[in-house]
């Protein structure tokens, strides 16, 4: 209780000297924590509003997560708007995706089908796939506002339940179901660990952009490159510098890295939720944003490159962008391999990732082989070596990408776009449009750069009454229980069949996040003089030789060096792109 009352008081102190404190014909500064794509927006649109911006990095290099791929698929204007904004701004010239990777693929029991294929050969697989998409739009439907998913009662009830428990109700044939989970725990996580709010709320947002938007370009070098491209833009950066500690006070921010305080007038604090809850904050997060640090879900996904001598797999597949299998495989696609042979990928999401965890990067690629010398019997002998990324067990990240789990929308919603006092958050994870991909990064880092303006113009950002979500929470429960043949018959396939709605987890008021004020995003600032640094190539990564001859390469952890390392426009080094792996995750590409 006192503490909590210090707490306010040290609070409303910083409050009360927001931005007043600052003298006018100064010129404002902020830190920016985090060089993935959501820090390096923040800082760039910071810095051309004319701010002084310090971006601090914790690894050597820059680009965060976007740093692991180097050639996924990328939506075009419709699917990625924000994205394909910078593209343009930065010159970044995409190649037009070939027609074939722009719908996706089935391998079933080890033969490759295209969907046209499924709908002549497989009918009934087909039908079932076609069911599930209409059921899953008319969920989707239901939503009007996907940054209000939870508007009525009934809507927020969907939020106490997986989407494992909705799919049973469908009573899917058997392969057409394993496919479905295969594209689910891709996209997002396990079924059964997603809430089914989250699932419809994504639909909605994602209803009327079809496969093909979604993988319509490539970008040589993938995401890498456009990271790159900021990098170039940004005054100074410090790599190597990771964070530990923040010192909010009436004057501004003090942040720690090591021994070394930097100082600002605001922080812009882009990482993930993990990382961010190893960071020592004074005066301390909330009981809410605390809860939300350490249970909010976050998707899993491994990435596998298999080399062999020669394609194992029917030569058909080879050209598919993505392909779910019904198996234990995962996601996969065909990727082109420069020096001969050839190369598959393969995506262990959701629990088939979690279950690999305990297993060294050779056992794991030895489970896999297991799984695809099943089908194609020449796969081991043909076998060459691998690479192997794990993103799952990324001590910085926690997981993939957030993917709510139930109950989560409820409870911290939007949470992440509300500034505390002079902190603002970006980050896929902040975004409530499209978490989990390059759009919601880069979309997050514009909202929170434009919000420290509005912070420093004197702006504020006080939690807007909570709505009482929680008594509509109670109604909810209602409302489900009561309903006889209407919303949830209709979404749970008809009939007396209604979903088992638990007792809504009713979060209490002070639990719930206030709907803040939604923040327009930042309109695009004029861009910089196209004074390019010259980019270095990237190093191929270290192949892995085939588990059967050698012992498995750990992976050595993130080198930090002891000391922050200042980079300077005209001296920017990035890291190594590190992979040469594509990346083709559906939702975004
Ligand atoms: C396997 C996989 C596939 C994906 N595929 C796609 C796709 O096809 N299309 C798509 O649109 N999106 C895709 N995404 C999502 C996309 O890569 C991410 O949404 C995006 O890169 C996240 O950017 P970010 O800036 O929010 O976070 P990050 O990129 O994680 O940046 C956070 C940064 O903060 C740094 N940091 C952490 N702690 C500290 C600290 N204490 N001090 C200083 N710095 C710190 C980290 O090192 C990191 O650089 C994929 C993601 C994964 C994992």
């Amino acid at each position: 209780m006192a503490a909590a009352w210090v707490r306010l008081c040290a609070l409303v102190l910083i409050g009360v000297s927001s931005g007043a404190a600052l003298a006018k014909d100064k010129t404002p500064s902020a830190i920016v924590v985090g060089g993935g794509l959501a820090g390096l927006t923040a800082a760039y649109e910071l810095q051309n509003k004319g701010w002084q911006v310090t971006l601090l990095e914790a690894k050597s290099g820059m680009g965060g997560r976007s740093g692991l791929a180097t050639s996924e698929w990328i939506g075009n204007g419709k699917a990625q708007p924000v994205l394909n904004q910078y593209l343009d701004r930065f010159k970044l010239d995409t190649l037009p995706a070939p027609e074939f990777v722009r719908t996706p693929g089935y391998l079933i029991d080890g033969e490759y089908f295209s969907a046209a294929d499924l709908t002549t050969k497989q009918p009934a697989t087909a039908e079932a796939l076609k069911r599930y998409e209409k059921t899953l739009d008319d969920l989707a439907r239901s939503i009007d506002d996907p940054l209000n998913p939870q508007a009525n009662s009934t809507l927020f009830a969907l939020d106490q339940i997986n989407v494992s428990t909705w799919l049973d109700k469908l009573q899917l044939p058997t392969t057409a179901r394993q496919l479905i989970n295969q594209q689910i725990r891709t996209r997002y996580d396990e079924p059964s660990r997603l809430s089914l709010l989250y699932f419809a709320q994504q639909n909605r947002v994602y209803r009327g952009v079809s496969d093909r938007d979604l993988r319509a370009a490539r970008l040589p070098g993938g995401s890498p490159v456009l990271a790159q491209a900021f990098v170039k833009q940004l005054k100074t950066i410090k790599t190597s510098s990771p964070v530990t500690a923040i010192v909010q006070d009436k004057d501004g921010v003090t942040v720690k890295v090591g021994s070394t305080d930097y100082k600002a007038d605001y922080l812009v604090m882009a990482v993930p939720l993990r990382a961010l809850a190893k960071i020592q904050i004074t005066p301390g997060l909330d009981t809410q944003h605390v809860a939300a640090l350490r249970g909010t879900n976050y998707g899993w996904r491994d990435q596998l490159m298999l080399k062999f001598k020669q394609p194992v797999w029917e030569s058909r597949a080879r050209m598919s962008g993505e392909i779910f299998s019904n198996a234990g495989l995962g996601m996969l696609w065909i990727e082109p391999a420069l020096k001969g042979g050839a190369n598959v990928v393969i995506n262990l999401s959701g629990d088939n990732a979690r279950l690999l965890q305990a297993f060294g990067d050779k056992q794991m690629v030895d489970q896999v082989l297991i799984r695809l010398h099943a089908f194609y019997p020449q796969a081991r002998g043909a076998f060459t070596g691998y690479e192997v990324k794990r993103y799952s067990v990324d001590a910085g990240t926690g997981g993939a990408y957030l993917a709510y789990g139930p109950g989560q929308i409820s409870k911290y919603w939007r949470l992440w776009e509300r500034p505390v006092q002079r902190i603002t958050f970006a980050g896929e994870h902040t975004d409530a449009l499209y978490p989990g991909t390059l759009e919601g990064a880069l979309r997050s880092g514009q909202r929170a750069a434009s919000q420290v303006q509005d912070l420093l113009a004197g702006k504020s950002f006080d939690p807007a009454k909570a709505a009482t979500v929680a008594a509509a929470a109670t109604a909810g429960a209602a409302v489900a229980k009561k309903d006889s043949g209407g919303f949830f018959s209709r979404l749970f396939g008809g009939g007396a069949d209604k979903p088992e709605v638990k007792a809504a987890p009713v979060a209490k008021a002070e639990e719930v996040a206030p709907a803040p004020a939604p923040a327009p995003a930042a309109a695009p600032a004029t861009p910089a003089p196209a004074e390019v640094a010259k980019e270095e190539p990237a190093k191929p990564t270290a192949t892995k030789a085939a588990p059967a001859k050698h012992a498995p390469a750990h992976k050595p952890a993130a080198k930090q060096a002891k000391k922050p390392v200042e980079v300077k426009k005209a001296t920017v080094k990035s890291e190594p792109v590190k992979k040469p792996l594509a990346d083709t995750q559906a939702k975004a590409n």
